[in-house]
C-alpha cells in the first residue's frame, strides 16, 4: 500500500502578529463553520483519487487550528477516518497557540485522536510577545502547556524564535531555560530565527529603519546558544530548525525534506503526490467555489516535476535533515549514481570543510552554518 502524509491548513487567527506572511486571517463563527464544511467536502472528494493509499501522519496547521471548536476537529478527524485508511499508529499533530485554548477544549482536541501538540510559545518575555504581534503572555502559555499535559498529550513540541526585535542573549537563554524545566520537558523543540517578510507590519516598519533587530554578532550568539543548551538537555538536532528526544522527531514534517508524498487540503494548502506539486486556491471564494463543483486539485493546474526539479528538491530539502542524502536513494530513484550529476559541487563542499561524503552527503557542523549557499550551489 501506498503511503501518504495529509496536511489540513486552518487559516484563522484572533489577530494578524507583526511579522507574519502566513495565509491567516480574522474570521468570524459563521465563516469558520462554513470553512470546515467546504473541507469536508474536500476530504471526501480527494479521498475518491487518494483514498486507497495509507495514511501515516495527519498535520492540522495555520492560521491557528485550535480556534476551531472540539466538535469541528471531531468532525474531520471522522471524516478522515471515514474516507482514508489510516495506519495502526498515526502521527497527528495540531498546531496551537495560547489564549485559544482551555482545558476542556484541548481534552477534547485528545479525544478527537489528536496525539501531538505543537505550542506556539515564540518567547518566554513578555514584552517581546506584545512586540511580535502575538496575543497570549508567558502565564497563558504555561497554562495551556500544563492543560495539555493534563489531557493526556505527552508528544509536545514548543516553537520558539530568536533575532527578534528588542531581544538580548540573555532574553533568549532565559526563554530557552524556561522551556527546557516545564514538567515535563517538550519532546520537540523548534528554534527559528524571525526572518522579516516585505509585505508585513514588521517589513514596512524595516524599510522606514524603525525595527531595531539584534546585531549579527548577537544572532550568531543566539543561534550557538540553541545547539548548545538543547544538547546538553539531551535533545539532538535532526533538521536545521528541529530538535528532538530520542524517538520523537516530527514525521510529518520529515515527508517533506524526503519528498515523500503529500496531500494538502485547504485553503492555499500545497500537494506533491508522484512528483506532481498543486497547490489549492489562496482565495476563499475560488476555493470553496471548486469545491462546491465537485471539482478535484488534480484537474486544476499542476506541475509535473522535471528529473532536474526532482534531483535539485531531493539535494536541497535532503541537506536540511543532519542525516543528509542517501546516495543509494538517489539511485533508486533516479537511476544515477549521485556523483554523476553532483560530483564537482560535492567535491568542491567537502574540500572546503562544510559537507561530508560517506554512504550519504550532510552538511557537516561548518556547513549548517552557511546551509542556504551550499544547498544553492545544488541547483542545475
Ligand atoms: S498566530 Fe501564527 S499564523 Fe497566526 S498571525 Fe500569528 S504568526 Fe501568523
Amino acid at each position: 500500500m501506498k503511503e501518504l502524509s495529509i496536511y489540513i491548513h486552518i487559516p484563522f487567527c484572533v489577530k494578524k502578529c507583526s511579522y507574519c506572511d502566513f495565509l491567516s486571517f480574522p474570521a468570524d463563527d459563521k465563516a469558520r463553520a462554513f470553512y470546515v464544511e467546504t473541507l469536508l467536502k474536500e476530504i471526501r472528494l480527494e479521498a475518491q483519487q487518494y483514498g486507497s493509499y495509507q495514511v501515516q501522519t495527519v498535520f492540522f496547521g495555520g492560521g491557528t487550528p485550535s480556534l476551531l471548536t472540539v466538535e469541528q476537529m471531531k468532525s474531520i478527524m471522522d471524516c478522515l477516518r471515514e474516507n482514508f485508511v489510516l495506519a495502526p499508529e498515526p502521527e497527528i499533530s495540531m498546531e496551537a497557540n495560547p489564549g485559544t485554548v482551555t482545558a476542556e477544549k484541548l481534552a477534547g482536541f485528545y479525544k478527537a485522536g489528536i496525539n501531538r501538540l505543537s505550542i506556539g510559545l515564540q518567547s518566554a518575555n513578555d514584552a517581546e510577545m506584545k512586540e511580535l504581534g502575538r496575543i497570549h503572555t508567558y502565564d497563558m502559555f504555561l497554562e495551556a502547556y500544563k492543560s495539555a499535559v493534563e489531557a493526556g498529550f505527552f508528544n509536545i513540541n514548543v516553537d520558539v524564535m530568536s533575532a527578534l526585535p528588542g531581544q538580548s542573549v540573555e532574553s533568549y537563554q532565559g526563554t530557552l531555560e524556561k522551556v527546557l524545566s516545564l514538567t515535563p520537558p517538550p519532546k520537540h523543540i523548534s528554534a527559528y530565527s524571525l526572518i522579516v517578510e516585505e509585505g508585513t507590519p514588521f517589513g514596512a516598519r524595516m524599510e522606514q529603519g524603525l525595527l531595531i533587530l539584534p546585531t549579527e554578532e548577537e544572532e550568531r550568539e543566539m543561534y550557538e546558544l540553541t545547539e548548545r543548551m538543547l544538547k546538553k538537555a539531551g535533545y539532538h538536532r535532526y533538521e536545521i530548525s528541529n530538535y528532538a528526544m530520542e524517538g520523537f522527531e516530527c514525521r510529518h514534517n520529515k515527508t517533506y525534506w524526503v519528498r515523500q508524498n503529500y496531500l494538502g487540503l485547504g485553503l492555499g494548502a500545497a500537494s506533491l503526490l508522484e512528483n506532481v506539486r498543486m497547490t489549492n486556491e489562496s482565495d476563499m471564494t475560488q476555493y470553496a467555489a471548486r469545491i462546491e463543483a465537485g471539482v478535484k486539485k488534480a484537474a486544476k493546474e499542476k506541475e509535473v516535476l522535471t528529473m532536474q526539479e526532482q534531483m535539485e528538491e531531493t539535494m536541497f530539502l535532503g541537506l536540511r535533515l543532519m542525516e543528509g542524502v542517501s546516495k543509494e536513494e538517489f539511485i533508486k530513484n533516479f537511476g544515477c549514481p549521485m556523483e554523476s550529476v553532483y560530483g564537482e559541487v560535492i567535491e568542491k563542499h567537502v574540500k572546503n570543510g562544510l559537507l561530508e561524503n560517506g554512504q550519504r552527503v550532510k552538511l557537516t557542523a561548518k556547513g549548517i552554518d552557511v546551509s542556504n549557499f551550499v544547498m544553492a550551489d545544488f541547483l542545475l
